[in-house]
């Protein structure tokens, strides 16, 4: 709340970081749609801006080039939890991003530093734009870069094997190319940020032995504690 008792952003951020294939956006989709919040998914903006450069003709190997193309990326997310959309300009790319031919580039244009600083600003804009009285945030640096100080921080974790096999399972049993994509791909955003060790304040939930269920609520509990010792707000 500001000082005329307006609300000025969503007041309660639940952070959600972890690796590729943890179940991370499912879970944290859930678990918003659960708690009444607003979801956002940071990693469909890194992809979404890879898109962008596809699109443009970018080159990827030009750090200067992919950080000026930044200035054209005209993006927009829908944060409910319900049916969340991603448009890049006029482009419904909700489901092209998702393409092989995303998800190979996209840690390229995530490891450039201007890209990254562009990026937290545009998510906490996302974040204050939000009249929902909370918001999931998910991606890799959330709990550490982007909203350090939210009320909830959660690193979500599961064994590769695990992950490789429900990823696998997503996407109609490719397990082999969904290996090599996926632990390529944690080594590549692991060099860029570290979001396989919990950094001090956030609570690790290992899924490795829990289902899709159990783990949704697991970061509901975690909410809920939060909120139950939270001083009432103004
Ligand atoms: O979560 P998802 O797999 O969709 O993320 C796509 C990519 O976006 C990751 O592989 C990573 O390179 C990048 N990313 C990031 N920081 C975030 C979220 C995603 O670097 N907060």
């Amino acid at each position: 709340m500001d000082d005329r008792g307006q609300r000025r952003m969503t007041d309660f951020v639940v952070a959600v970081d972890g690796p590729a294939g943890s179940g991370k956006s499912s879970v944290s989709r859930a678990a918003a749609r659960e708690l009444g919040f607003a979801y956002q998914d940071t990693g469909a903006a890194y992809r979404a801006f890879a898109w962008h450069c596809l699109e443009s003709g970018v080159d990827f190997e030009d750090a200067d080039a992919v950080a000026a193309a930044f200035d054209g990326f005209d993006y927009a997310i829908g944060t409910d939890p319900a049916a969340v959309t991603v448009r890049v300009g006029g482009t419904d790319v909700t489901t092209a991003i998702r393409e092989p031919r995303i998800t190979s580039r996209v840690s390229a244009v995530a490891r450039n530093r201007a890209v990254r600083a562009r990026m937290v600003e545009l998510f906490r804009q996302v974040i204050a734009a939000s009249p929902a009285p909370g918001m999931v945030v998910e991606g890799r640096d959330i709990t550490t870069v982007v909203a350090p100080d939210a009320a909830v921080r959660i690193l979500l974790t599961a064994d590769e094997s695990v992950r490789i096999a429900r990823r696998a399972a997503e996407l109609d049993g490719r397990d082999r190319a969904t290996a090599v994509d996926l632990s390529a791909r944690d080594r590549a955003d692991a060099a860029v940020v570290d979001f396989l060790t919990a950094a001090p304040g956030v609570t690790t939930l290992d899924s490795t032995e829990l289902d899709f269920d159990a783990t949704v609520a697991a970061v509901v509990a975690l909410v809920r504690a939060a909120q139950a010792s939270a001083p009432a707000a103004g």
